[in-house]
């Protein structure tokens, strides 16, 4: 048992939170699992209340947000609360349940109904009839929304039973025929048959009203209806085989008879009923038998079979019933001493102010439990609080990570493009600068590189020019009588004979060579690489290639001669001397007579 109690029901809370602890649980298993829950209280409630009360914490620890499922394990928690006959905690989840339902308006109706239900049942069973009936007719409504109509039936009779336990007949009759007319339309036989039931003990409860007040005719009015229902009620229940469902109709009947005066028809049927009721072991229907057939035995002022019945009656009852026994052995003691029978009239008494300390004895037990019971829900509550508000705080937490991440990451979307932006900027400039730059060192007619850009070259060649292998020459090569030309074809042939041998002299040379136009028809030329017979070689080629190639104009094929000087760049020397060097050379040329290449010599630069 120690064992069991140690080891055996812990493994087993264990077990029954383990889907939970291992963090599997998601919102749409709550209502499942709720569903599992509340069905436990037919079977362990204490289990129900163990795994209920698990799965909340579980759900408060965690940072799950399920309202509507919150609800329903709320609900479920409190179901089996009840059947442990913890109402007051059960109403402090009830109260939680209501809270978020208020804030749900999508619930589903029959959740809805189920909610209120549950709440009505809990007040009732703490007698706040009002709350009760309140919560009742919420939950009635909400079933009749979800076209539910026996749940709607069964709201009206749980309504007709609380307004007969509080004594108000007339509202508690209407609403039992309400309740019949539900489950007539249903056609649900067992519920009309219970509600047949419900409304014979109502007329039973009038018809002893009527008669303490001692209207007789309005009694006997009632207990006919009584006998009427009775009868109805033992039909459905006969062709069901419902034994609890006969016996409990044939005791009412037998009231009713007996209420009519017809008391051996009453105690046959009562008979019959006892019979059932200790065939299907019925033992409180059997108690409520035994009493109904003192009370009728009493009527025929047959007191020693009543005292007989009223005797085995109290053997039933149990124990700890003090109430029932109570009143059975007042019976007794009255009994006796209206038989005369003094000496056992004063025994029961004994006995009965011995059941008066033990009731009063118990009733203090019982407020004194109700306050620490009380005490304890409301503790409990204030822990689920406590556990309510973290849940929330950490909720918050997550959802101020949860933006913080999402501005991050919009910032970094915005840097992106950002630097997208700049880097496209960045790049267009470059293109453009570039452009401008090639602009800058291109000669617009030709194409070719400008004066500019074939200084740049020159002066990188010229600080290369160390050695004999570093040797670069140049040629200037100027076109022969060109004014002719422009003067006879015009400027615009004139362009065109310059275009044609700009692509001539780019051509002859190799791609580590720069040709430039150097001024109006002069081309200068840089070979690199190249010593001064080299390039007196390269000239050559190219004077005999541009008179071997006439030039294609719009005026005609022309032929062109041009006349070079070259020169070889030295460290020693400047650049721009070495140019004039082979403009001199050039000159020599011309006045040679052109279509000819000279050797820039000694002395070219000097003037001589
Ligand atoms: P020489 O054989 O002595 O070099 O005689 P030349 O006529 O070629 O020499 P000159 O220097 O007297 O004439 C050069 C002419 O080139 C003058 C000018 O009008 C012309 N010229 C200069 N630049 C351009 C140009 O871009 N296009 C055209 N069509 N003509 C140009
Ligand atoms: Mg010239
Ligand atoms: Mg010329």
């Amino acid at each position: 048992m120690i064992f069991a109690a140690r080891f055996l029901i812990p493994c087993l809370l264990l077990w029954s939170t383990l889907p939970v602890v291992a963090g599997v649980i998601e919102c749409d298993d709550l209502s499942q699992l709720a569903a599992e829950i509340h069905d436990m209280r037919d079977e362990d409630a204490s289990e129900g209340v163990a795994r209920g009360e698990a799965l909340l914490e579980t759900l408060y620890r965690g940072d799950l947000d399920c309202a509507e499922g919150e609800m329903l394990v709320l609900r479920a928690l409190a179901s089996n609360l009840h059947i442990l006959g913890r109402p007051h905690e059960g109403l402090v989840h009830m109260r939680r349940a209501l809270q978020l339902l208020d804030d749900l308006p999508g619930v589903p109706q029959e959740k809805r109904a189920e909610v209120h239900l549950t709440t009505g049942v809990l007040h009732w069973e703490l007698e706040a009839h009002d709350e009760a009936i309140s919560h009742y007719l919420a939950s009635k409504q909400a079933s009749q929304a979800a076209g539910d109509m026996i749940a709607v039936a069964r709201a009206a009779g749980n309504i007709g039973n609380l307004y007969n336990t509080t004594g108000n007949f007339e509202r508690a009759r209407e609403y039992h025929e309400r309740a019949l007319v539900g489950f007539e339309q249903e056609q649900w036989q067992l519920g009309v048959a219970g509600t047949l039931v419900n409304l014979a003990a109502l007329a039973g409860r009038k018809a002893r009203h009527h008669e303490a007040a001692g209207d007789l005719e309005a009694a006997s009015k009632e207990y006919t209806r009584m006998l009427e229902d009775g009868r109805g009620a033992l039909a459905l229940f006969e062709v069901k085989n419902n034994d609890r469902g006969i016996a409990h109709a044939r005791t009412n009947i037998a009231e009713a008879l007996s209420g009519l005066g017809r008391a051996g028809e009453a105690l046959d049927y009562q008979q019959a009923a006892l019979e059932l009721q200790r065939e299907v072991g019925d033992v409180g229907g059997e108690i409520q038998s035994l009493l109904s057939m003192s009370r009728i035995e009493q009527s025929l002022g047959r007191l020693d079979e009543a005292a007989e019945w009223l005797n085995a009656a109290l053997d039933l009852t149990p124990e700890n019933n003090l109430a029932r026994r109570h009143d059975v052995v007042g019976q007794l003691a009255g009994l006796k001493e209206e038989r005369g029978d003094y000496r056992a009239a004063l025994e029961y008494q004994k006995a009965l102010n011995s059941l008066r300390r033990r009731i009063a004895d118990n009733q203090m037990a019982a407020r004194v439990e109700e306050v620490r019971l009380a005490l304890e829900a409301e503790q409990r509550d204030q822990e689920l609080a406590l556990l309510r508000r973290e849940a929330e705080i950490a909720g918050l937490r997550l959802e101020r990570q949860r933006t913080t991440s999402l501005v991050t990451a919009l910032l970094a979307i915005l840097l992106l493009i950002l630097l997208a932006l700049v880097f496209t900027l960045y790049r267009g400039r470059v293109q453009r600068s570039r452009q401008l730059e090639r602009v800058a060192r291109t000669d617009p007619l030709t194409n070719l590189s400008n004066r500019r850009a074939m200084m740049e070259r020159l002066e990188t060649a010229h600080r290369s020019s160390r050695t004999a292998d570093d040797a670069h020459s140049i040629i200037l090569a100027d076109i022969d009588d060109f004014k002719r030309i422009n003067d006879r074809y015009g400027h615009a042939v004139g362009d065109e004979v310059l275009r044609h041998i700009a692509g001539l002299l780019e051509d002859a040379v190799r791609g580590r060579d720069v040709v430039a136009r150097w001024g109006g028809e002069e081309f200068l030329l840089l070979l690199q690489y190249t010593d001064l017979a080299g390039g007196d070689a390269v000239a050559a080629n190219l004077i005999e290639l541009v008179a071997t190639h006439p030039a294609p104009t719009t005026a005609g094929e022309l032929s062109i001669t041009m006349t070079a000087g070259v020169a070889e760049l030295s460290a020693e020397v400047p650049v721009d001397e070495t140019i004039r060097h082979a403009d001199v050379a050039m000159y020599r040329g011309k006045a040679a007579g052109r279509n000819c290449h000279v050797v820039a010599r000694d002395g070219d630069g000097t003037g001589a």
